[in-house]
């Protein structure tokens, strides 16, 4: 079965997020772990959480991804920078381990000049303070699409990361389509070939999660703009090719097109029907 859902505020609470989750139409979700912003969380209440697993378990839902806020830079060298960044992915990767979501995903970082291999190593010692290996949760790296100095537009360094931290067996991949061809990699012509690339250099078995976006910007462009699905320059059916990847089938599949929940509810529906009248 297709797990779909969007990103969905949490500016409501918890449970309205998985309310409006089931209203979309879709069977899992993607929140931000606090603020995306600033460094702020709400912590919630235990009737809260124990209302929301209930909504979330009568609904079937899928594995639930938490994103990291994307101001944190985990590649810093400016110790007050690094600093924050080591206390927010700390703090989330316990905070949403404990609401029992099964993935966190973030931006591995920009080197701000360094460079990537400098860069890497504070991400790596960043994640090794972050995670216990104790956890359930997952730690995802987010594919990137290569702007400025931003690390993780390849595989290799994303690799390179995982490999390493001391708890690699905690970290998986989130797949962005978006950030994929702008960085490069033609999903929309080569699906296949990038998928083998993809698991000669990291394993299939450790993507966890696909950020489901056309790109406004054209292919190898080292620019993230999201496109609304089928209305940027990847197109409804390269996007379509991924969504019915047979490698692809038990993946969930998270939205972070331009919409609200409505135009997300649309979009979840055009898919749905457009896998049906392949079927
Ligand atoms: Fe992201
Ligand atoms: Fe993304
Ligand atoms: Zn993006």
């Amino acid at each position: 079965m297709l797990t779909i859902g969007a990103h969905m505020s949490i500016a409501g609470g918890l449970v309205k997020a998985a309310e409006d989750t089931v209203r979309i139409g879709a069977n899992t979700m993607q929140i931000f772990s606090r603020n995306p912003r600033g460094s702020s969380f709400k912590q919630y209440t235990e009737e809260e959480i124990e209302r929301f697993l209930k909504v979330r378990e009568e609904h079937c839902f899928g594995s639930l991804l938490a994103h990291a806020p994307y101001t944190m830079n985990l590649a810093s060298a400016r110790p007050q920078v690094y600093e924050f960044a080591c206390t927010v992915i700390r703090e989330d990767v316990a905070r949403m381990d404990a609401l029992g979501i099964e993935n966190l995903v973030l931006h591995p970082g920009n080197h701000t000049g360094i460079g990537a291999e400098e860069g890497i190593r504070n991400i790596i010692k960043g994640l090794d303070q972050a995670i216990t290996g104790e956890e359930k949760i997952t730690v995802l790296l987010e594919t990137m699409s290569g702007k400025g100095t931003e690390i993780g537009s390849r595989m290799e360094e994303l690799r390179d990361i995982r490999n390493g931290t001391q708890h690699p067996e905690r970290i998986g991949i989130c797949l962005d389509t978006c950030h994929m061809y702008s960085a490069g990699y033609d999903i929309a012509e080569n699906l296949d070939e990038v998928l083998e690339e993809f698991d000669r250099v990291l394993g299939l078995k450790l993507l966890r999660a696909i950020h489901l976006n056309d790109s406004m910007m054209p292919y190898a462009s080292k620019k993230d703009r999201h496109a609304v699905f089928g209305g940027g320059e990847i197109g409804m059916d390269a996007l379509m090719r991924v969504v019915m990847h047979p490698a692809l089938k038990d993946i969930p599949f998270y939205l972070e097109t331009p919409q609200d929940d409505l135009g997300h509810a649309e979009e979840i529906r055009v898919i749905r029907q457009y896998i049906e009248s392949r079927e």
